[in-house]
């Protein structure tokens, strides 16, 4: 048999094992040493009590023959569908029937699956830096063409985040096929704004673009004028879907509950130009491929509509943001460029003058005992920042960030190679290393 070749273009990715390599060869070497992971990409609090309470008497169900529940709805059990769409969408106003959604195991596996669905010569586009999926499931499917020296692949479209840009792609010049874009993004912790996703919405209808949505983050969102659904915007529901996901919502990352809206305005077209309603495609590719998720882990995640549920949501989540909080302004303080850390649980950072991930994060490995993650490994315009998260105790937090922000990132380095900026001066000011800020003046002129 041959086998799907795309499989073998594909590299390694090395990046969290790497990490985890790095950090236990730390540990190796200083059996002392209090390690504090902030490259953690799992949430860590517990299951709301709520939900545990729930899926016991689910279990219970499953002891007795008349409560027995065998195979379930591939589309997920209703009592579910019209909790989502009742709480997540018409209760804020987006008109999104309990049929367009369809529960599943978890959004990384529809992020991947939505592939059975569009042409295999589509183009897809992708923001540099993202979640590594988007372009991995698309080459395993053979949409990724070759790839370059560069790491990337000649069929897709990477549309670059740079400082200069916040961290959120731009609208393309050129139409793709497939747009994939994350808000609260994954890495970067950047956000859209209701006039940005509008763009996106058009630039859609103009180029009968599909865009996939993953807002995986969307229950992180505080911010009353950031939408936490793509249907907020007009026109979305003739051309966008939404993948989303209990897993850092409520802590089902071990669970595995997710949901994808497909509506049923969304249509796709056969090479006569004729319609058809994507919807429908996604219901046989479901209901072929997939035989829905657990009816425990269903009525535990339709507990998180309850008053109780949504309480123990916004605690959780309130922990993790106002970690993401600190870590943004302890960073900000300290001289870091910072992005992300509102509406997020992930902060996106740079040292001034330090251009290699990797070094950047072997010196706050090194020096603070503190672990990140490196922002190359999500994409080359990642290349320099590193990504920190919320998902550690306060307390671990607040004694990273104070060990941080004692680096002095200047020993060991060319003054006046690193430093050249008045604006760089003044971001290690915020250090209160007044010596090495003497030397810098002097070694500067200033
Ligand atoms: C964690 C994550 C997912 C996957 O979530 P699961 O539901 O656990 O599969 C999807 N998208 C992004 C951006 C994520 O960070």
């Amino acid at each position: 048999m041959y086998i799907n070749e795309n499989f073998i273009k594909l590299p390694q990715s090395y990046l969290f094992s790497t990490v985890a390599n790095k950090l236990k060869e730390y540990r190796e070497s200083h059996p002392e040493a209090d390690l504090i992971r902030m490259d953690i990409g799992d949430v860590t609090l517990p299951i709301a009590p709520c939900v545990i309470k729930a899926m016991h008497g689910a279990v219970d169900d499953m002891a007795a023959a008349e409560t027995f529940h065998g195979y379930g709805p591939e589309q997920g059990y209703p009592f579910l569908r019209e909790a989502i769409a009742k709480h997540d969408y018409q209760e804020r106003g987006i008109d999104i029937p309990a049929n367009d959604i369809f529960i599943s195991d978890g959004a990384k596996s529809d992020l991947g699956n939505l592939g059975n669905i569009y042409s295999k010569k589509s183009v897809i586009g992708v923001a540099d830096p993202g979640y590594p999926v988007y372009v991995d499931s698309s080459v395993m499917d053979g949409r990724g063409g070759e790839l370059l020296s560069d790491g990337r692949w000649s069929r897709i479209l990477y549309m670059e985040c740079k400082p200069e840009n916040g961290f959120k792609p731009a609208v393309p010049s050129q139409g793709v096929d497939i747009l994939f874009l994350c808000s609260p993004c994954n890495p970067t912790g950047t956000v859209f704004t209701r006039e940005e996703l509008k763009d996106w919405v058009e630039y859609a209808h103009r180029n009968k673009t599909l865009i996939i949505f993953d807002s995986a983050y969307e229950a992180f969102i505080t911010d009353p004028d950031i939408p936490r659904s793509i249907y907020e915007i007009e026109g979305a529901k003739e051309v966008a879907i939404e993948v989303r996901s209990f897993s850092k919502t409520a802590g089902f990352t071990g669970l595995r509950c997710g949901y994808t809206v497909v509506p049923s305005e969304l249509k796709g077209m056969d090479r006569e130009g004729n319609e058809y309603p994507l919807r429908q495609l996604w219901n046989r590719r479901q209901s072929t491929k997939f035989n829905g998720a657990s009816y425990i882990i269903q009525r535990g995640a339709e507990a998180l509509y309850s008053p109780e549920g949504r309480k123990a949501i916004k605690e959780n989540i309130g922990v993790y943001l106002s970690n993401a909080r600190y870590i943004r302004e302890a960073l900000e303080k300290a001289g870091f460029s910072v992005f992300g850390g509102d509406n997020s649980p992930y902060v996106w950072a740079k040292w001034p003058g330090e251009d290699d991930s990797w070094r950047l994060f072997e010196r706050i490995l090194s020096e603070a005992e503190v672990s990140s993650t490196p922002g190359i490994g999500f994409g080359e315009s990642g290349a320099g920042y590193v990504r920190f998260t919320g998902f550690n105790t306060t307390e671990n937090t607040h004694k990273a960030m104070e060990r941080i922000s004692r680096i002095n990132f200047n020993k060991g380095n060319d003054l006046e190679e690193d430093f050249t900026t008045l604006n760089d001066v003044k971001a290690i000011k915020a250090l209160d290393e007044l010596d090495v800020l003497d030397d810098l003046t002097e070694a500067l002129g200033i």
